[in-house]
């Protein structure tokens, strides 16, 4: 059987003395969606960063593709990458939509989508150019690909990020709460492109408090709460018959 696009085994992380992850696994097999939903201060983003190695977990693995991140300590017997071109190879191979879409904002937005390919894949301009138009059709912002991200909505902004995690070509794409800074008429035209994604076989984990992404569009939920898995499974079955306490009280909270 192929590799699994992106597993990982008991990841703790802790900052100081607050132990953040307490030991949180997750299988993502290709074309899997995966809902990742909890209460703020659960875990969520720090989980999604120990992904791709914005954070380094105190222990644990992350295997990308059948690749385990190799790992060394520092002086003070701090965990760190052993390898950081490793690091970027696989950080490219999950590229990450923010809550607050990071573009940057001195560059147009077809420039924010080829600066990666060319600079990290090493594409040609031209090449990065042609698979950008590709995406920017794709998120339906091929009329917006000379405007400044100051120059767009919100929704729109949002669209260019996720043209330009698409543009990497990754195995897994990686959502922190992609919606949440939106004015609410905004969100569903960002969520209709994650929910094509997902429809294509795109292998994605999403951070989201949008419930009904997490219920219809997922075919993974996992509920953290203060750093560990309290729930996890089939989300049509859980909805209906959540197992824990905390995990009733949380959907009735958001619902
Ligand atoms: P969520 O995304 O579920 O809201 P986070 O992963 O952002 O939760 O945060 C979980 C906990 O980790 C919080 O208590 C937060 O204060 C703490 N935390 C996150 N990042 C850091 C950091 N860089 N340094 C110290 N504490 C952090
Ligand atoms: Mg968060």
């Amino acid at each position: 059987m192929a590799n699994a696009p992106l597993v990982a085994n008991n990841i703790h992380k802790q900052f100081g003395d607050h132990e953040v992850l307490k030991g949180i696994s997750l299988e993502a097999n290709k074309g899997d969606v995966i809902s990742v939903i909890g209460s703020s201060g659960s875990g969520k983003s720090t989980f999604l960063r120990c992904l791709n190695l914005l954070e380094i977990p105190t222990q644990g693995d992350v295997i990308v593709q059948g690749e385990s991140i190799e790992f060394s300590h520092d002086k003070k017997g701090e965990r760190i990458p052993a390898n950081t071109r490793q690091v970027e190879r696989i950080r490219a191979q999950l590229s990450m939509v923010f809550q607050g879409f990071n573009l940057w904002s001195h560059m147009t937005v077809l420039e924010n989508i080829i600066e990666a390919p060319i600079h990290v894949l090493g594409l040609s301009k031209a090449e990065a150019i042609e698979r950008a138009n590709e995406h920017l059709n794709r998120v339906g912002l091929y009329d917006r690909k000379d405007y400044y991200p100051a120059h767009m909505s919100g929704g729109q902004q949002q669209r260019a990020a996720i043209a330009r995690a698409l543009a990497m070509d990754p195995e897994v794409m990686l959502f922190d709460e992609p919606t949440s800074a939106l004015d609410p008429e905004l969100v569903g035209e960002v969520l209709k492109v994650m929910r094509e994604l997902a429809e294509e076989g795109r292998t994605m984990v999403v951070v989201t408090h949008e419930m009904a992404f997490a219920r219809d569009v997922a075919n993974q939920l996992m509920f953290l709460h203060e750093g560990k898995v309290e729930e996890s499974g089939d989300p049509s079955v859980l909805f209906d018959n959540p197992n824990s306490e905390r995990f009733k009280q949380f959907i009735s909270s958001v619902y």
